[in-house]
Parts: C-alpha cells; structure tokens; sequence
C-alpha cells in the first residue's frame, strides 16, 4: 500500500478550513477579474487529473501556498536581516530569519541565504560570490582600495576583464547538465570561459578519473556539479578532492535532489553541504517549498554571498521568503524524511518496472528520484513520445540522452520523476503499473511522415483507442490518491 499520508494530503481535522481559506481567497478574487479565478480552479483541476512525471514539479502544501499570497508581497526590504535600505522590515526580518534558520538546520549548513527568486538566480549569487571572493577581493587588498568605488579607473578596467577571464567545469547538457553550468545560450557561458565533463560512454556512469584528469588540466576557478537529468548519485567528497586538488571552487547545484538531501536520503559522501563550498537550490522542487532558490556556504563566502543584492538581485520577495520558511520546517519533520525515501523507492519501482518490460533506460536504472528513458528503442524521438505520453494523460518532458543523434529540441530521452505522485501518496504498486502505461503508449506509437513526405522527428500516430484506455486507467489510479483531498473549490 501507499505510504501514509504526507502533506499537502492534511489530516481530515485541517481539510475544511483549508478549503474554506481557498474558497474565500478565489471568492475575492472573482469579485475583481473571474477570469483569473476561473484560471486558478482549472489549473487545480488539471493537476488533479494529470498523471505528472515532471521530475522538477511537486506539489506545495495548502500551508506553503496560502504564505505567499498576503501583504508581504507590498514590502521592499534590500540588504540583509537587521540590516536593510527600507524602514519598516521588522515583519520581513522574522521571516527571512525563520527560512535561513531552518534552512541551516536542515541541511546543516554555516549559512544560508534564501533570497534569490529561483534556481538561476541562485547560481548567479553563487558564480559572483566566488568571483567576489576569489578575483575582487584580492585586487582590492592589491590595489589598497576598500571597495570598488575606490578603484582607479585603470585598476577597474583591469578588474572588469579579470572577471572575464575566469574557467568553469561542468556537466555537460547531454549528461544531465543544468544550462546555468556555463552553457553559451545563457550567462554562465558568456561570463565564463568553459568546459565540460561528461559520462562514461558505456555505462553512462560520471568517470571521476576523466574528470580529475580534465580539471588538471583546465583548472577551472569552479567546478560545478549537480544536474537536471542525471539518474545516478555523485559522490561530492571525490569531486571536493578534485577541486582542491586544481585550486576550484567546488559548487554544488542541488537543485533537482534538495529533497533527497533535506529528508537524509543522501547522505556522507552524497551529502553534497559537508563536502561543498557553496550549494545552490530551487526550493519547488522535490524540496517541495514556493518556486524560489536558496544559497547555502561555508563561513567564508557567507559576506560574499550576502551581497547577492544588490550584485545581481532586487528587492528580495519577503511573502516567498515566509513561504520558505514554513517549507523547510516541513523539510525538518521526520514525515519529510518517510517523503524523500519514498520518492526514491518509488523511481526504483518505476524503473524496474520499465526495465522489465523491455524499456532502455540510461545507466540501466535510477538512484534517485528520475530515471531517464531513452525511446530510439521504441522507434520514436523525444518529442513524438512526449506527445503521445500526453495524449494519454501522462505529463513528462522530453529530454536529451548522453551523445544524442536528435540534438536538444527533437531529443531521443523522455525524462520522469516520481516526487510530485509521491507527494499524492502514489507507491510502489502504482508505479509498476504507471510503467505499465508508459510502455504500452511508447509501443503503439509509431513515427508519421512529415507533411511534405519524408520522416518527421515531431509527427507520431497513436492509436486514439490506446490514448483512451490509457488515461482512463491513469484517471481510475489517481483517484484512489485525490490531490489537496478536501479543498473544494466548486
Ligand atoms: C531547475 C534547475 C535550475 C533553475 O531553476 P529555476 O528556478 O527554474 O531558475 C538550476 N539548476 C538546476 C540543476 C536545475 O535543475
């Protein structure tokens, strides 16, 4: 059977005020713009009945998401606790205090810094910290100034090209690789000059000696590690050895697994905080807090990281800061920990369950809590699987695969994720029949031509009958496991 319940599935003795909380809150809001209310019910409506693999989607608690919509949101509060440009940010500094504490407790970090409003944003912090820290810093000391302000127009232009003068090495994108670790399209690969690793070809594996051997010889000022797509566990106290052996930074984005760390599921040398200098997080992940990011680091980047704003930040959003607070205490309850090992044992069960229907999975499984499937073997291309897994109520995302012939739009790999169904109270049964599903869409897919003739990486056919069957049965398993149980909105 399923694990017991886990929030956002309340205790029954909660469910009728938070229904009456949500009921009201549309009720004020219909009263101004309905459509926007109409929006809100339907989108809670479409998250009931989706089947959602979406390895970075969760769902919040009713206590996480009734924390952000409140007169915080009104509130300018730049600088830092105790500390602020703004009068009259007592209320703010609770709550930004309350998310940072629990946040260190948690994750047992020196620090923590819980303004950034996404993951990306967290990275940026992180990259200008360490570039405070390691490239600013001493040309100030060089240079005797206190502060940029205080440089000589020569010394600044000196300092300005040194920023962008600096290596980073990360995971390559078709390994699993996150686009803020140093990709051209974004900021991190105009800023930095870049490099990176990949996996083993024949076991999709991280080859730690590959590794070594190319910060040897690159010798990055960060080595990044983390991921997005990448279904195995990273051993953070070989990839610390590396990097103090080359003289990086080690920055971990924990982005995807800040669950699995949160609920002691990694842990020793998986544990990325011990290991790491910096750690960066989304908090909505399989975290399960608001959409925002979070900075964690040792004692001495904490000054540089608190800088965050105004180095690449605004105002901070004080209602999103109330909102992490009250996740990471859910975080630090012992249910968060039956949570985050039951995400796991249910992406295991989910693998397996693929795997012994024939399915090709990159690695041949999964640690944590995604497995990738790589669909060339079913005939199909990301895109074409994606599509038909839709069709039949099933919500993935496409995804590259290690050396991908498809390239990243059309791609070979369909990505899943089992924190979110985890979260409605999905177990292992369940999963083996979800991979039951899975299977029978990608096998009666078949590619279609393209409408000029010749073959189609987008075009597919299925059989409307198999759609059909499939969601029925995908909308019969969800409703043994009812989202937000409760909280009516009719
Ligand atoms: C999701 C993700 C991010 C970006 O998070 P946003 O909140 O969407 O900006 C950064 N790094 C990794 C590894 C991610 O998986």
């Amino acid at each position: 059977m399923a694990e017991p319940s886990v929030t956002p599935q309340s205790p029954p003795s909660r469910r009728s005020v938070e229904s009456t909380a949500f009921r009201s809150a549309l009720e004020v809001i219909r009263g101004v713009e309905p459509r926007v209310a109409d929006a809100i019910a339907a989108e809670v409506a479409d998250q009931r009945e989706m089947l959602k693999l979406i390895a970075s989607e969760n769902y919040a608690s009713p206590a996480v998401l009734l924390a952000m919509g409140n007169w915080f949101s009104d509130k300018y509060a730049e600088g830092t606790v105790g500390r602020r440009f703004y009068a009259g940010c007592r209320n703010v500094d609770t709550v930004e205090s309350l998310a940072a504490e629990h946040a260190r407790t948690v994750f047992g970090a020196a620090h923590a810094y819980v303004q950034p409003h996404s993951g990306i944003d967290a990275n940026l912090v992180a990259f200008w910290a360490v570039l405070s820290q390691r490239v600013e810093r001493p040309a100030l000391e060089k240079a005797g100034a206190r502060q940029v302000n205080d440089l000589s127009e020569e010394d600044w232009a000196a300092l300005r090209a040194d920023f962008g003068n600096q290596r980073m090495l990360g995971m390559s994108l078709d390994a699993g690789g996150h686009l803020t670790h140093g990709f051209r399209p974004n900021i991190s690969g105009k800023m930095f000059e870049q490099r990176s690793y990949g996996t083993e070809p024949t076991t999709g594996l991280v080859d730690y000696d590959a590794l070594r051997a190319a910060a040897r010889e690159f010798r990055p000022l960060i080595l990044v590690a983390g991921y997005s797509a990448y279904p195995r566990l990273v051993n953070f106290r070989i990839m610390r050895e590396i990097a103090d052996e080359v003289g990086a930074t080690l920055m971990v984005d924990m982005a995807h697994f800040a669950g699995l760390v949160a609920g002691k599921v990694l842990t020793g040398d998986f544990d990325p905080v011990p290991h790491a200098n910096i750690v960066t997080t989304t908090t909505h992940k399989s975290l399960r807090g608001p959409r925002g990011g979070m900075v964690l680091c040792d004692d001495s980047l904490a000054e540089h990281v608190d800088r965050g704003c105004p180095m690449v930040l605004g105002g901070p959003l004080p209602h999103v800061m109330a909102a992490k607070a009250v996740a990471l205490a859910e975080a630090g309850r012992p249910e968060f920990g039956t949570y985050a090992h039951a995400v796991v044992d249910n992406a295991r069960s989910l693998a397996e369950g693929l795997l012994r229907r024939g399915a090709k999975l990159v690695t041949g499984g999964t640690d944590n809590h995604l497995a990738l499937i790589d669909v060339s073997s079913y005939g199909l291309t990301g895109r074409q699987a994606e599509a038909a897994l839709l069709d039949a109520g099933i919500v993935t995302n496409r995804n590259s695969v290690p050396q991908d012939p498809n390239g990243a739009w059309y791609t070979s790999g369909i990505r899943i994720g089992t924190p979110a169904l985890t979260t409605r109270g999905l177990g292992a049964p369940e999963m083996d029949e979800i991979a039951g599903l899975i299977d029978t869409v990608l096998t009666a897919a078949t590619p279609a031509a393209a409408a000029k003739g010749g073959t189609s990486k987008a075009n597919y056919v299925l059989d409307p009958a198999v759609a059909e069957q499939v969601a029925a049965r995908s909308s019969d398993l969800l409703a043994g496991f009812p989202l937000y149980p409760g909280i009516d909105l009719s």
